[in-house]
């Protein structure tokens, strides 16, 4: 007997079970997809502006195409990023401090070989290399002043403490330009060059070459389909132009389903006067 009354709770709750899966399978589909949602907290999307005139902002897109305007800008939150007498803009500074830890405690010896740039600096710095190899390859491997991302103040040349590779493309393959590549976007820095990105950003593979632009962009553009920065940036641009909705404009968007969510009842309550009728 004892079998038989601790078997029926058994079987009763056996059936419960069999009952309520397909149901709970039935709930499933839209309960964990909207917690999802609303526990995400949404990033600021950056503003036109933002991507476009702001030149002190971590997103903004220097190059060749795109100028400092004026040519000689010089960022206002410098710093000196410590061991080293090099400077970047203060938060760029304190990510890259933050890198070099990180690297050190994974066994990595990385060095900065080169930060902020003033104009002026950059200037020479092409001049020379323009001396030495000719117009042509110089752009290939060096910015024109006032076209360099040395001189906003969030680009660093990162190389190892052996010197091995520095500055050149075997640097992708030593364990430090690897343990960049696989970690730099946890800082907030991309891989600004990448090898295939000659086309579109118009320089040689550089993996030597950190940019800043924040942790949750380099995130994001880590997540993307993005090759280059200039294709990250493409892709923001155009999410900045769709407009978003103001908080009226969904209230109203919002009223608007409910009334049609009670048209068929009204529709359901009338026949159901006629036949009574
Ligand atoms: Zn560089």
């Amino acid at each position: 007997m004892s079998l038989f009354r601790g078997g029926i709770p058994a079987i009763l709750l056996g059936v419960s079970l069999v009952l309520a899966a397909p149901l709970a399978a039935l709930a499933a589909p839209a309960g964990p997809a909207a917690a999802t949602v609303r526990a995400e907290k949404p990033r600021k999307a950056p503003t036109t502006d933002e991507l476009t005139k702001d030149q002190d902002s971590y997103l903004a897109l220097v190059s060749r195409d795109h100028p400092l305007d004026p040519a000689n800008y010089k960022p206002k939150d410098l710093r000196t990023i410590s061991g080293t007498g090099l400077e970047l803009r203060q938060d760029a500074a304190t990510a890259l401090e933050s890198l070099l830890k990180a690297a050190r405690k994974d066994s990595q010896s990385l060095n900065v070989l080169s930060a902020y740039r003033s104009y002026d600096r950059q200037l020479a710095l092409f001049n020379g290399y323009k001396a030495r190899y000719g117009t042509d390859y110089a752009t290939r491997i060096s910015a024109p002043a006032g076209t360099s991302e040395h001189q906003i103040g969030l680009a660093a040349d990162i190389g190892m403490s052996s010197g091995r590779c520095d500055l050149k493309a075997c640097f992708g393959d030593t364990s430090g330009g690897k343990w960049l590549a696989a970690n730099a976007a946890d800082f907030g820095f991309i891989i600004r060059y990448p090898a295939d990105g000659e086309k579109v950003t118009g320089y040689k593979y550089e993996p030597w070459h950190l940019r800043f632009i924040g942790v949750d962009q380099a995130k994001a553009m880590e997540k993307s389909k993005s090759v280059t920065f200039e294709q990250f940036h493409a892709a923001l641009l155009k999410a900045s132009k769709v407009k978003t909705p103001t908080a009226a404009e969904i209230k109203k968007q919002r009223e608007a389903l409910l009334i049609l969510r009670f048209l068929p009842p009204y529709r359901d309550w009338s026949i159901g006067y006629d036949f009574a009728r």
